[in-house]
């Protein structure tokens, strides 16, 4: 009997299942997001989390240096949000959100809008940073239309990154991201970030350009995946109040520096001039659901109110407002809110000016910035500042090797962790790029 069961077990698909790693198992049937299937090495198969380290299945521990992909905030299976998100579980899983309404959605939003900068009043659900940007870009498209003067043009920076979508990729910059996709992209208008040398120049720019502008959508202070570029909040402020004055809509696209990850809060609360639209999404669940959100003052919302259905925003994905990724937020909220948080975020924000004052000294680095948990800077190479500077695939798997995850953006190398990754963890992460550094100078490590 039992060589009969184990015949049959051994030729299942189950059996043949249980003698493969992951890591096979995955190369067999899966197609990575922004990974060159024919030359990537092996992904590393993950089993748990903790904190802010992701064990692998030789139980392996790697401490996550850039908070998987910027969506970590309060590190990997927190025990408050597991158990929000089971509690709702057991409750309600997900509705229709057109004519029905829900506990989390509803509170989420009330909790929200009032701690966002300026009068965020309303509030509008999607899936993830894309969509909440293709939402932010039709509220504002379609808020000219109602008004019956439609406009034509969006101005976004050099470098921008909104999203993969369509619309996010036409906003962004044209880049390797973009390329293949050139000629489906509509038209934008991209300017500079503002320095003291051109702030005058851009607001003559502005100026010429307001008549027909729907909107400025912009990063605030730091563009992530441009390269982790930042830029003076008092510039950028007295360029909003100029865009303002010329009677454009701002968009604020926090979805990377959205809770916290820039020191304050939220981003725009270093500029006195606050957005008229924000997308969140990343660290709202703090990284455990997919969930976007795209907030408006009234002012944009009356004008979608009227008695023709014309003027409604026709925009809704299935999964509209989820109830899990909602309680999931607002159990990430709890412990974002709490002081601890900002207190671990602070502590951060010291450590890395210390490890600073030891990369200034450092000739392989060039333009150590930081700002609020962020640290980067650009390991100096033989190729070009850019993505797809060689450099980039031998940092990463030379931190790999090192049980530190850090992906660099080309020759950029970043560290923008869960805000409780611990002072020993922040250290080895120091560490290691010291290691790494030593081996650039002495020519080991080339692009
Ligand atoms: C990641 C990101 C997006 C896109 O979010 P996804 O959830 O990856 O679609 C948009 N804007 C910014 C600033 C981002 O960092």
């Amino acid at each position: 009997m039992s060589t009969i069961i184990s015949c049959c077990i051994s030729k299942s698909p189950i059996f043949e299942t249980m003698k493969k790693t992951l890591s096979e198992r995955d190369q067999a049937v899966i197609w990575h997001p922004y990974t060159q299937m024919q030359t990537a090495p092996a992904p590393i198969g993950i089993v748990r989390g903790e904190g802010a380290l992701l064990f692998d299945e030789e139980e392996n521990a790697y401490i996550d240096a850039t908070s998987s992909w910027w969506v970590n905030i309060h590190g990997h299976a927190h025990p408050h949000i597991a158990e929000k998100l089971a509690e709702q579980a057991r409750t309600l899983q997900h509705c229709i959100f057109a004519g029905y309404t829900h506990e989390p959605a509803v509170q989420l939003a009330e909790r929200l809008l009032p701690i966002l900068p300026g009068k965020q009043q309303k509030l509008f659900y999607s899936d993830n940073g894309s969509t909440a940007v293709e939402v932010a870009m039709k509220m504002a498209i379609q808020y000219w239309h109602n008004l019956g003067s439609p406009r034509k043009k969006i101005i976004a920076f050099k470098n921008a990154y909104h999203g993969d979508t369509f619309g996010a990729m036409s906003i962004s910059a044209r880049s390797v991201f973009t390329h293949a996709f050139e000629e489906f992209l509509f038209d934008v208008h991209f300017i500079d970030t503002p320095t003291h040398q051109n702030i005058q120049a851009l607001k003559d720019e502005i100026t010429s350009l307001a008549p027909e502008t729907i909107a400025f959508i912009f990063e605030p202070l730091v563009q992530g995946a441009g390269g982790m570029l930042m830029y003076s909040a008092s510039l950028m402020d007295q360029l909003l109040a100029h865009c303002k004055e010329e009677g454009m809509l701002l968009i604020a696209d926090e979805i990377m520096t959205g809770f916290g990850r820039t020191g304050r809060n939220f981003a725009c609360q270093y500029f006195n001039t606050a957005p008229d639209i924000m997308c969140l999404s990343k660290g709202l669940t703090g990284g455990a659901i997919a969930l976007g959100v795209t907030t408006c003052s009234d002012n944009i919302y009356n004008a979608f109110l009227s008695d023709s259905s014309l003027k409604t925003l026709f925009h809704g994905h299935s999964y509209t407002a989820n109830s899990l990724a909602c309680a999931v937020a607002l159990a990430s909220l709890d412990i974002f809110l709490d002081e601890k948080c900002f207190e671990n975020r602070v502590r951060i924000h010291q450590k890395h000016l210390q490890f600073k004052t030891f990369l200034s000294q450092c000739n392989e680095v060039k333009n150590v910035r930081i700002q609020g948990t962020i640290l980067a800077f650009e390991v100096v190479s033989s190729g070009e500042d850019t993505y797809t500077n060689n450099l980039a695939k031998y940092l990463h798997q030379y931190f790999k090797k090192k049980r530190i995850m850090l992906r660099p953006l080309g020759n950029t190398l970043y560290i923008l962790p869960p805000y409780c990754i611990t002072n020993e963890q922040l250290d080895t992460v120091y560490q290691g790029i010291r290691d790494l550094l030593s081996l650039v100078a002495q020519g080991e490590l080339q692009a």
